[in-house]
């Protein structure tokens, strides 16, 4: 089976790995030469708008899916019309617009914090008075990684907040004092048949994700529930195939969703080594009609993700359980450069390796994003 992949990043060259064993080649479509998944899979250098690109890309391909969701919804339509392009191209059209996703999330019973759209400085008035200090304002397309995103802690901060966004289009949201985030990680088959992994934990600096646990501790069985009914409500709604995240913050026993990503997810990563089939293989087996494979937990683990800087490798192997993964990327500030999972068979022995890991892994320089 070749499936292609839109985007060549560190995600799709994961997925060519778990397609690997399975039979599965994959082909990718990044305007990169440099792109990851080119040391794992044939990649088409191309721009993801263009006509003649998506044309040799898809050519002889049966079904295409995606690894970046940033892709224009109008190409996956294009491919569309050729091809199988799983998950439905309607996920990504939500995912890529917070605005819709919200009223998507809500339309299906899923709890989003309070939110306004803004398209003007006197409808970002009008919307802090209503949600009140603090507030989010966030631009509503291409926003990730905590980018396009300002905090609004009082009425000073309200007109240097729409000057810097510089865009029309942007969502206020009520400030969550969460406990903590989580995510849960869903995956759907062709036939409807549908799986959840364990809640992860996730803990962001700057707006990017640096850790995950996984199982999430102290994580009670109608929370996790809650979670995998929001992921099924989402699923169910959109036809979805293919591997599905959701962010969550968790307020007491209630939970919030963030956003949500139409494809893999960082906070998968663990499952590579800590589940007994991984988000990438699932993904795969999912879109390409296989039956899917169990999401149980192996033990405990802990992702690190490797930002800006490379950390020193040979240390980090010596931790027992610990698992490098290098995306082949140049340094740069706010970069994903890799990631460490840490496995281990039960908590205890987790916290005391991860405390060990984290005291290798220096802080992001700054000057990132
Ligand atoms: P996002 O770009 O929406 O993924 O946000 C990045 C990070 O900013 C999240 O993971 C949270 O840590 C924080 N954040 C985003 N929105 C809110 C909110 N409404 N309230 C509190 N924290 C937020």
């Amino acid at each position: 089976v070749r499936v292609g992949v839109l985007g060549g990043g560190q995600l799709g060259w994961m997925l060519a790995r778990a397609g690997d064993p399975l039979g599965i080649r994959c082909r990718f479509l990044d305007p990169s030469p440099a792109a990851p998944a080119g040391r794992a899979g044939e990649l088409v250098v191309g721009a993801y708008d263009d006509p003649a690109a998506l044309d040799r890309f898809a050519d002889g391909l049966a079904l295409v899916t995606y690894e970046f969701e940033n892709v224009p919804v109008g190409s996956a339509q294009r491919l569309a019309q050729r091809v199988r392009v799983l998950p439905p191209p309607r996920a990504l059209e939500v995912a890529q617009d917070r605005l819709t996703e919200k009223r998507f999330l809500e339309s299906v019973g899923v709890p989003v914090a309070p939110w306004r759209s803004v398209a003007s400085l006197s409808d970002l008035r009008d919307a802090v008075a209503d949600l009140g200090y603090p507030a989010v304002l966030k631009t509503r397309r291409l926003g990730y990684d905590g980018k396009g995103q300002h905090v609004i802690e009082g009425p000073d901060d309200i007109e240097p907040a729409w000057a810097r966004q510089g865009e029309a289009l942007l969502v206020l949201e009520g400030f969550v004092r969460f406990e903590r985030e989580l995510s849960i990680l869903a995956v759907r088959g062709r036939d409807g048949a549908t799986a959840c992994y364990p809640l992860v934990e996730n803990l962001h600096a700057g707006g990017i994700l640096r850790r995950s646990l996984a199982p999430a501790v102290a994580v009670s069985a109608a929370l996790q529930a809650r979670a995998e009914g929001q992921a099924h409500r989402v699923l169910d709604a959109l036809g979805y195939v293919g591997v599905l995240a959701i962010e969550l913050f968790q307020v007491g026993e209630r939970l919030l969703a963030n956003e949500m990503a139409p494809r893999v997810h960082n906070s998968g990563h663990w499952t590579i080594e800590g589940a007994a089939t991984s988000q990438f293989e699932n993904h795969l087996r999912a879109v390409a009609g296989l039956p899917l494979g169990s999401t149980a937990a192996r033990g405990a683990s802990a992702m690190l993700n490797l930002i800006g800087r490379l950390p020193d490798t040979v240390a980090i192997l010596g931790i027992p359980g610990a698992h490098l993964h290098l995306y082949g990327k140049a340094p740069r500030p706010g970069r994903k450069l890799g990631h460490v999972t840490l496995r281990a068979d039960d908590q205890a022995e987790l916290e005391r390796l991860c405390a060990r890991l984290e005291r290798l892994i220096p802080p992001d320089p700054p000057g990132g994003s």
